[in-house]
């Protein structure tokens, strides 16, 4: 963390000095805008409650956000983020967030817990960094709601990231009634799902999913 703050700052997608995220490449983080899937959040051609890619799921989240979509740009910042914990780029995506995405209906905010190895190995939890940063945004608490019941997320195909994280997160303590809970990335729904079902067992009612970036399907 140390050297984060005295290592020349540079744009961790171009290169270009000045910053970990430059203005240019900010702005070109793919927008996702309406018509979305009223629930998952993906684009869609005209506005649906329910759209290809999360009908007949079950979803324990009233509605999935994200604020860009996950090019290649967004790889690299979330790269970035995750292995070299930079701080200053959690700030600057948490504002981006804040700046695309309205405020969640929630009377608190919890983040995607994560597996122990991962975070031994790294230090940190780029989704409680975030959330952390957004809560300061929103002013709302951050709270620790989640635990997990085993190690192991994995991301790839729909079908790997499904079974790895059926019931892998339990509640730690009570939930409040709403609740937003972030991650970094939003790949299937199937975290983002999992998560939420958690937050009900916990006693939220209303479940809001925030992500920085979301996988868009091809074509
Ligand atoms: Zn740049
Ligand atoms: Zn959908």
């Amino acid at each position: 963390m140390l050297l984060d703050l005295l290592l020349p700052q540079r744009c961790v997608v171009c290169g270009c000095g000045g910053s970990q995220l430059c203005a240019g490449c900010r702005s070109e983080l793919p927008r996702l805008e309406p018509p979305l899937c009223g629930r998952c959040g993906a684009p869609t051609a005209w506005p649906v409650e329910r759209c290809r890619e999360c009908a007949g799921r079950r979803l324990g989240f009233a509605s999935a956000r994200a604020a860009a979509g996950y090019d290649e740009a967004a790889r690299r910042i979330v790269h970035a983020w995750k292995e070299r914990g930079l701080r200053r780029l959690a700030a600057e995506v948490a504002q981006l967030v804040v700046e695309r995405l309205p405020r969640p209906d929630a009377e608190a905010l919890t983040f995607v817990p994560a597996d122990r190895g991962r975070r031994l190995e790294r230090g940190h939890n780029p989704a409680e960094r975030l959330a952390l940063e957004l809560a300061t945004a929103w002013e709302l608490p951050c709270l620790p709601l989640l635990e997990r019941t085993r190690g192991g997320r994995q991301r790839g195909s729909s079908a790997t990231e499904r079974r790895s994280v059926r019931g892998a997160f339990r509640p730690r303590r009570a939930a409040p009634r709403k609740v937003a809970v972030i991650d970094d990335v939003y790949t299937t729904g199937a975290t983002a799902a999992a998560a939420a079902s958690a937050l009900r067992a916990g006693g939220a009612r209303r479940v809001e999913a925030v992500a920085f970036a979301r996988a868009l399907r091809r074509g």
